[in-house]
């Protein structure tokens, strides 16, 4: 009997070692298989799991390259990525070409301070201000914005001695208030070759250079073609 009572004593003890092993070790599997995402996340259209992946997007720091994953605010950042880039790239372009071209182009004094501006009125005028007025002091060189043909030089009313330059694509410079001019008509200039003196002839306040700029005739802002050309004044 007490053989019996011991032989039943050791299995119980069997089992309930067996028990104390086994329980903690399945309810660790449970725990840890529920706390793991499930390896389908990215596929998940959930908005947590896509704001997710969304920031988790992060460019490569070289290339620039973003993983794709098929994910609409991804493909967003992309496109406004590319549409950056694209600009930047653009930008570099413009420079470039601005750079290129301003080579054929000048300021038509070296020094300068811009005073009357394009469009502006005053009693001189009798309408608004056809050109740009380049404050120079009194004997400064006046140069040709652009290789062209000398088409007028002489007196020409309130603009007192002027002189005008035809380039191509139907451009115009006119350059008044001369003190000295140092071309004829029919002439040819290179860019940058002294055409005349500043001085103050004509309807003048003071000395100053009149520049001015007409596309087929029709004045146009001389500061915002020089700038397109690539020349900063
Ligand atoms: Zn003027």
């Amino acid at each position: 009997m007490s053989q019996q009572i011991k032989f039943l004593n050791r299995k119980v003890v069997r089992k309930v070692i067996a028990l104390g092993v086994a329980l903690p070790v399945a309810a660790f599997l449970v725990v840890s298989s529920s706390s793991t995402p499930p390896s389908s996340v990215a596929l998940d259209i959930s908005p947590t799991a896509t704001s997710s992946i969304s920031r988790s997007l992060v460019a490569h720091p070289v290339t620039g390259a973003i993983p794709f994953t098929g994910n609409l605010k991804a493909k967003k950042r992309l496109a406004k990525i590319a549409a950056a880039k694209a600009k930047k790239i653009a930008a570099a372009r413009e420079r470039a070409r601005l750079v290129k071209i301003s080579r054929n182009f000048t300021r038509p004094v070296l020094n300068y301070r811009l005073s009357a501006s394009f469009g502006a009125k005053s009693r001189l005028w009798a309408h608004r201000h056809t050109g740009q007025d380049f404050a120079s002091p009194y004997g400064s060189r006046v140069r040709a914005a652009e290789r062209g043909v000398v088409v007028f030089a002489g007196w020409d009313g309130a603009y007192g001695r002027k002189i005008a330059i035809s380039h191509p694509n139907g451009v115009q410079t006119w350059y008044g208030h001369l003190s000295r001019i140092s071309v004829k008509v029919g002439q040819r200039v290179k860019v940058g070759q002294r055409i005349g003196l500043v001085g103050a002839t004509g309807n003048v306040t003071g000395t100053h250079l009149h520049f001015e700029v007409r596309k087929y005739g029709v004045p146009v802002n001389p500061v915002k073609w020089l700038r397109s050309m690539g020349i900063w004044v």
